[in-house]
């Protein structure tokens, strides 16, 4: 006989544990897996910062104990030269990954989630064209086994384990293309000094260090810190581990080190929501889904913000036994894009552009006061651009001795693609027979976008 659930979770990450936690006390039989053990819980190599509001707004306990490593008060975004520095004020943590995932899981098991680690998944299994379930194997063990379920939630990351081997005419069997992610890489490491104002991250813009990404110090505590990069992947830049070697170890900030506590690198998405998180009988949330925000690459928040909007459908739709697209579960999309995918696509958009942008012209759009520290917050919480239009006109005259100036002249269009694409999303179709005219009509303003920058990526 095969076992039978009402929901699988495959991937007990930021998604897959989040929602197991929401759906603890649902009355359903919740079955979750996992490839590592309770030691590689959470185990994705991070920046591990993440804003308080995430907490806030989705019920998910914030992190205590021996889960919080550092208390944040904001973030300090360097330009390129470094001789600017936006200070945005904003509450979160520094947390440890694995401490606070384990006592999520660890809450959800105890109110029934039956929790199966060292458990590898190997795909979906499908009877009559129908997801039906899932195919595993217990690490240490012979043989395979199958678990169906009315629900079957893909929570594997950027491995997409289950997404991709849906039948390639389902729209949500939708892959990540590399030009779309980051590839990045962290260190974790004790320093003999304290740092300075240890309570404020950084980031530092720099497109010669991190190229189409940014590097980062994110202090743990006083004396330790997690510094790493992203580089856009799938243009030839050298690995981000090469470049923390050559460029950041030589870094004043780095100096002292006594000890590495972990160092490990990973694919990070930088792009817009996938076009469904759903279809029939299937959820795929978290970096499976893309639902990080494209500009930073952070993506914990949004894995939990999608995992409470799942976890709220997925019981409607087991109270009405209607587990189709056309059921609720269709409103984890429309949940999901009108308070926070819509936002996400705007800051796509800014995304592909300041990969666009040489040192000269981020540090001159700074300089100019172009973008503020508010403007900037603006930017990434609203994705809505304000920039100062009106410094453009002081622009003009500096940047004649630029290399490529008609780029920052583009902001008041970056400006305009941002709110179409914001739009676009916020009129998600209601049910699932507007998708495929949906996707065209983002696909279409994507291309002209990019065409009107000159990419060709
Ligand atoms: C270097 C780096 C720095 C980052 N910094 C930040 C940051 O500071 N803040 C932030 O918010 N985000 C950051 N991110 C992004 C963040 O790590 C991810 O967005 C987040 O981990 C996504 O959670 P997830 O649950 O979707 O996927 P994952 O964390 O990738 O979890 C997927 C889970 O699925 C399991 N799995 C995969 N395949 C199988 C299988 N076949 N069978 C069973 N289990 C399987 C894995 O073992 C894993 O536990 C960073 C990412 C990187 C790489």
């Amino acid at each position: 006989m095969v076992e039978k659930a009402d929901v699988v979770i495959v991937g007990l990450g930021p998604a897959g544990s989040s929602l197991a936690y929401q759906l603890r006390k649902s009355g359903l039989k919740v079955v979750g897996f996992d490839i590592v053990d309770w030691d590689g819980i959470w185990g994705k190599p991070c920046g591990d910062a993440i804003g308080k509001h995430h907490f806030e707004e989705t019920g998910m306990p914030e992190p205590r104990g021996e889960a919080l490593r550092n208390y944040v008060k904001g973030i300090d975004i360097y330009s390129p030269s470094e001789e600017i520095r936006l200070r945005v004020e904003g509450e979160g943590f520094i947390i440890d990954r694995n401490k606070y995932g384990v006592s999520l899981l660890k809450e959800a098991q105890s109110d029934g989630v039956d929790v199966r680690l060292r458990t590898f998944v190997i795909g979906p299994v499908f009877r009559d064209g129908r997801l039906v379930g899932v195919e595993y194997k217990r690490l240490g063990h012979g043989g395979k086994d199958v678990i169906e379920a009315d629900i079957i939630v893909d929570a594997t990351g950027s491995s997409q384990v289950l997404r991709r081997k849906l039948p390639s005419d389902w729209p949500a069997n939708e892959r990540l293309k590399d030009v779309d992610a980051n590839l990045a890489y962290r260190r974790i490491v004790d320093l003999d000094h304290e740092i300075e104002d240890y309570q404020y991250i950084r980031i530092y813009v720099n497109q010669e260090i991190a190229p189409g990404g940014y590097w980062w110090y994110f202090p743990e505590g006083p004396t330790s810190v997690n510094a790493g990069l992203g580089v856009q992947h799938g243009r030839g830049y050298p690995h981000p581990k090469k470049i923390f070697e050559e460029k950041l170890l030589t870094r004043p900030e780095l100096k002292g080190i006594v000890r590495v506590k972990s160092d490990a690198g990973a694919v990070v998405p930088t792009r817009r929501p996938a076009n469904t998180l759903v279809w029939d009988n299937f959820v795929g949330i978290g970096d499976n889904g893309f639902t990080v925000n494209p500009v930073h690459g952070g993506g914990m928040g949004y894995a939990m913000s999608a995992a409470t909007f799942s976890a709220r459908r997925i019981v409607e739709a087991s109270e009405r036994g209607d587990f189709t697209r056309y059921g609720p579960l269709w409103s984890i999309n429309l949940d999901y894009n009108r308070s926070i995918g819509a936002k996400q696509a705007a800051l796509d958009i800014f995304r592909i552009y300041l990969q666009t942008l040489s040192n000269d012209e981020i540090e001159w759009g700074l300089k100019l006061g172009i973008v503020d520290a508010s403007k900037a917050y603006n930017i990434s919480s609203e994705g809505e651009l304000e920039a100062d239009f009106s410094a453009l006109e002081k622009l003009k005259i500096v940047a004649r001795g630029m290399r490529r100036p008609r780029l920052l002249l583009k902001l008041k269009t970056v400006g305009d693609y941002m709110k179409e694409v914001k739009r676009v999303y916020l009129n998600y179709p209601e049910n699932p027979d507007g998708l495929s005219e949906w996707v065209s009509k983002v696909e279409d303003l994507y291309a002209r976008f990019k065409r009107e920058l000159g990419v060709e990526w």
